[in-house]
């Protein structure tokens, strides 16, 4: 049925809003941005809303955010419009009826009246001869029909599954996939309440809404014989399928809140940046050809994905992957990027108290992997800590309290001389005493450091917790300990 037309890519992300955004919705909408992108084609929005039960308030607002913040922008959609509107599926209810009673008129579909009850005695009886409904509507006299439709009987719109032969369909991923007819159930294309079935509305709105590339996960994939029956009925070019591999934790379960955060707004929560996310995300079931790489921008992709690179195994979700690709996207931030990000976490933690966002923006840019870590990273500057003796102990400086001590009373009067407190002023007045006192590098900055700090393992030096401090709070920190340890 093709046209001789050269066809523009076309693909959609079509999600439900029935709850928040997850790694595998993410998945699609990303791979099928990238198809459209890397074809010159165009991505369209498109809501599914006619699961009413399922419907969850602000859903939709979620799927708007988590687009923008990926960087997946759209090119038709529910609030930009485009040639195919609307793109909202409660919208378009009288374009599924349309359709369905095409299908009953060309004897592809029948209605069926069936009440629940009934409908659940069959589901308990297992010799039925149909899989699932037993097509007790399928052959109803049309007159009949049309009488009970008349006074108002309630009915659904059952799809006419063929009585024999077979389906084949070739999916990009997955092959060529061939199904017995037989096996195919007469399924509900329109409710009672007058709603479409996905399984209905989705080759509605893929053909009207012109998409040449249906890209979903893998759950789909049994259902699509159905699908092409749908089509066929119609006329209508058979797009494209392209179904996505299961994703799954490290354990080889399908992936679920007991590995971890697996929302995008949780992730991000949890202080991974959505660059990272994604290039994550693009790696779940896809790999570029002959390249080792694995740090792309999204822009990168746009030019490389392919379809075909998308492989069937199940894709593995590992968080330590996730960690490590967020260090990276860390180190790689424009610097007054990764500054404001690390002042809009500092800021309340300091409160009033003074600090210098540049120094803490350095010490901790190679060192976190979250943005979540921060707070407990810098909980020792925002807080004053308690000093123990043994705090000041370390063998393997020759350090120990009493020598802390010392060290502390030669340096305060000098570092209390400071008048410009920055890097090279501290770094050269502590190497001045070292070399005066002809002592070690590591037990005066040692000392200094459990002295500012109040504990042995701080992101940074002593010099450096020094320049985040400040001049008051460092020789504030500084007397206290040799109070401390004096007292
Ligand atoms: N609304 C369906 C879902 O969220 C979309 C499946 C598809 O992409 O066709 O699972």
């Amino acid at each position: 049925m093709g046209n001789s037309m050269s066809t523009v890519t076309k693909t959609r992300f079509a999600p439900s809003p029935t709850g928040f955004m997850h790694i595998g919705n993410l998945r699609s909408a990303l791979y099928e941005y990238l198809i459209a992108r890397s074809e010159g084609g165009k991505f369209l929005l498109r809501i599914e809303d006619t699961d009413r039960e399922r419907y969850v308030e602000g859903a939709v607002e979620a799927i708007y955010r988590t687009l923008d913040m990926c960087g997946l922008r759209h090119d038709e959609g529910p609030d930009i419009g485009g040639p195919n509107g609307p793109y909202v599926q409660s919208e378009r209810l009288h374009l599924y009826t349309e359709y369905a009673d095409k299908l009953v008129a060309s004897g592809h579909a029948y209605p069926c009246f069936c009440s629940e009850e009934r409908l659940a005695v069959i589901r308990e009886n297992e010799e039925t001869e149909y899989i699932g409904y037993d097509r007790h509507c399928r052959d109803l006299d049309p007159a009949f029909v049309a009488q009970r439709i008349a006074s108002g009987e309630p009915y659904v719109v059952r799809q006419k599954m063929p009585l024999e032969g077979e389906t084949t369909f070739t999916d990009v991923v997955y092959g060529t996939i061939t199904v017995m007819n037989q096996e195919l159930e007469d399924q509900i294309l329109i409710k009672s309440d007058g709603y479409p079935t996905y399984n209905f509305a989705n080759v509605v709105d893929d053909h009207l809404m012109e998409i040449t590339h249906v890209v979903r996960g893998s759950e789909y994939l049994s259902s699509t014989p159905k699908y092409c029956i749908l089509y066929d009925a119609f006329g209508w070019d058979i797009p494209k399928f392209v179904h996505l591999p299961l994703i799954i934790g490290e354990d080889g379960k399908k992936l679920s809140k007991r590995h971890g955060s697996t929302g995008f707004e949780e992730l991000v929560a949890d202080g991974y940046l959505p660059e990272a996310i994604i290039n994550m995300i693009a790696f779940l079931g896809w790999a570029p050809s002959e390249e080792t790489r694995e740090i792309f921008s999204l822009a990168e992709l746009e030019t490389i994905f392919s379809a075909k690179g998308i492989n069937k195994a199940p894709a593995v979700f590992a968080y330590d992957k996730l960690n490590w690709m967020n260090e990276q996207y860390i180190r790689r931030l424009p610097s007054d990027r990764w500054r404001t990000m690390v002042k809009d976490i500092a800021d309340p933690l300091f409160n009033e108290q003074p600090y210098s966002v540049d120094m803490l923006a350095r010490v901790l840019r190679e060192r976190v992997t979250k943005l979540s870590d921060i707070p407990e990273m810098i909980h020792f500057l925002t807080e004053r800590l308690p000093y123990t003796r043994e705090l000041f102990y370390n063998k393997r400086a020759k350090l120990d309290a009493d020598v802390a001590s010392n060290i502390l009373n030669e340096l305060y009067p000098k570092l209390e001389a400071v008048t410009v407190w920055d890097e090279a002023s501290l770094s050269a007045l502590l190497g001045q005493v070292c070399e005066e006192t002809g002592r070690k590098k590591g037990q005066v900055m040692g000392a200094l450091r459990v002295a500012l700090a109040a504990q042995r393992v701080t992101p940074g030096g002593a010099t450096e917790t020094a320049m985040i401090l400040g001049r008051e709070e460092a020789l504030e920190r500084l007397s206290a300990a040799i109070k401390f340890l004096d007292g």
